[in-house]
């Protein structure tokens, strides 16, 4: 193992004991603790006109959002080929097929004019993606969206607790997911959110999360189960379980804590790095945001040779991503010009970045870098 890591939870004496909490209960399957994670999502994100869903996982929430959007056999879904791969799976588990959009050079979000040349009448849904610490352009999302009749999954799983133009994200768009898996900012150990704004999408994700069962929050989130009720939809096993919900709660408190250490280290990363003329920083001062990763961008000619190096000082490095339109399961996908995919597929590079890590260890690694481009 590497001595300074991408990425390492944050699990305190506060996550143990509201993890134990949760396990002495009698009631490990979904219950109270969920029902209170999604009211304090919903707080802390100021969503009063919306309606938090908690779920097993990011991809999960995309499944079922897209299922809430109508997506099925034979629609398009327009997304960055620049994106999780959680988000193509989920596309396909629909019965629907992935369209790749190529992303904007600066922001590393979709490019929304190639988005707009993609469109056909097939076209059911766009998945709009907040590439870490630089947010799309949601405004002209929605317009988008609203011209062409489409709906928009808006996929926040880097973008929990940033603001977009003063407003928390999470409460602006048509549909929004998080992820709260065991590398994002929070973490429910693995966990998901949806939020919708009408109460009828709300009862349909709670039927669909639960195996299609018709059973009512009401009593689930009172540790209770109603025995009889009916299945009226298809269903997943997607809910969130009381363990998992307990430790978001506590990861949910230190919020403030996170996204302050987060933006010193990258700002501190921004300052040292963009000295060097090699290298690529996000141009941003991460003013309204809490970054999730922080990444660099450098010629493909050095990527690996500068990954080889850190790793032999020590440090860990990630990439995401590699496009979606590599992989040989989405080869054949319709997409256009995917030019800046392509160069940034080859040239990105996550170095560690995350709560636990010190502005010490920032350093070094800015520093190691900075060795590595003296020496070549
Ligand atoms: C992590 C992530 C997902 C998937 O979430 P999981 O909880 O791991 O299933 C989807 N989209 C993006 C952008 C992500 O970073």
């Amino acid at each position: 193992m590497t001595e300074i890591p991408v990425f390492n939870p944050l699990i305190e004496a506060e996550e143990l004991e509201s993890a134990q909490a949760a396990l002495k209960m009698g009631w490990l399957g979904m219950g109270a603790y969920v029902g209170q994670f999604e009211d304090e999502l919903k707080a802390f994100i100021g969503a009063d006109d919306r309606y938090v869903a908690a779920v097993s996982t990011g991809h999960a929430a995309l499944h079922l959002s897209l299922l809430i959007a109508g997506v099925g056999p034979d629609d398009e879904v327009i997304t960055p080929s620049f994106n999780n791969i959680a988000d193509f799976q989920a596309i396909l588990a629909t019965g629907g097929e992935p369209v790749f959009c190529d992303i904007d050079e600066q922001t590393l979000c979709i490019d929304l004019s190639k988005a707009e040349e993609l469109i056909t009448p097939r076209t059911k849904a766009i998945i709009v993606m907040d590439y870490d610490c630089i947010l799309c352009d949601h405004d002209r999302v929605a317009n988008l969206a609203k011209k062409y009749n489409i709906r928009v999954i808006h996929d926040a799983a880097h973008a929990f607790g940033s603001k977009y133009k003063g407003r928390n994200v999470g409460s602006f768009s048509d549909i929004c997911i998080f992820s709260f898996d065991p590398v994002k900012t929070i973490t429910c150990i693995d966990g998901g959110a949806i939020i919708v704004r009408t109460e009828e999408e709300l009862k349909a994700i709670h039927e669909m999360r639960l195996i299609g069962m018709g059973q009512p929050t009401s009593v689930m989130y009172q540790n209770r189960r109603a025995w009889t009720y009916d299945v009226k939809r298809l269903g997943f096993r997607y809910h969130m379980a009381n363990l998992h919900a307990a430790i978001g709660l506590a990861q949910l408190k230190k919020m403030d804590r996170i996204s302050t250490t987060r933006r010193a280290l990258c700002n501190q990363y921004n300052d040292l790095l963009s000295k060097i003329p090699e290298v690529r920083v996000p141009q941003t001062s991460f003013e309204e945001v809490t970054p999730f990763l922080y990444y660099i961008r450098v010629s493909e000619n050095d990527r690996d040779d500068l990954r080889n190096h850190l790793s032999s000082v020590g440090i860990d490095t990630g990439i995401h991503w590699q496009p979606g339109h590599w992989f040989s399961l989405f080869k054949s996908c319709r997409h256009g010009d995917l030019t800046v995919t392509d160069k940034t597929g080859k040239e990105i590079l996550s170095l560690p970045m995350n709560t636990s890590m010190s502005l010490e260890d920032g350093k070094h690694v800015a520093a190691a870098i900075s060795d590595f481009f003296s020496k070549n």
